[in-house]
């Protein structure tokens, strides 16, 4: 078994939409990135390419890279979860919190499990995912940011 951490930041900016967890979700900013922006598919992917020694998302999918600018985030971790099972690997679990002061996580926790889960081909038990404020306090609680903390156990 072998297990990763993944950590990333989006800035919230208007224009925007939003998604999070391959989900769009009604806000009235998005984050802003060289893809999509979806800051928990981006740490869940840095999390499962940190436990297979794989660096992070970065030096598989360079900012630098035009051909890849405003790719779908679903398709990254799409990659991930082939790379994973090219060496071998199975997830055993993987689990994130999303750090907002809004908009709620809540009412779209089930349908980004499920997102993630089916991109991923594992059961949505797999998958943990809950959503935290700051109390107003930082960055996030500004509400300038999105903040996600991903970890992922794999086994082979
Ligand atoms: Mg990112």
């Amino acid at each position: 078994m072998k297990i990763g951490i993944g950590y990333d930041v989006h800035r919230l900016v208007e224009g925007r939409k939003l998604f999070l967890g391959g989900v769009e979700i009604p806000f009235n900013k998005g984050l802003l990135g060289h893809s999509d922006g979806d800051v928990l598919i981006h740490a869940i992917c840095d999390a499962l390419l940190g436990a297979i020694s794989e660096g992070d998302i970065g030096l598989h999918f360079p900012d630098s890279d035009q051909g890849i600018k405003d790719i779908k985030s679903g398709n990254i971790l799409s990659f991930v979860g082939k790379l994973l099972k090219d060496k071998g690997f199975k997830i055993g679990n993987i689990d994130a919190v999303v750090v907002a002061e809004a908009p709620k996580i809540l009412p779209y926790r089930k349908i980004m499990i499920e997102t993630i889960s089916n991109i991923l081909q594992i059961d949505p038990a797999q998958v943990g995912l809950k959503g935290k404020t700051t109390e107003g306090l930082g960055f996030a609680g500004r509400k300038e940011g999105i903040a996600v903390y991903a970890v992922a156990l794999v086994e082979k």
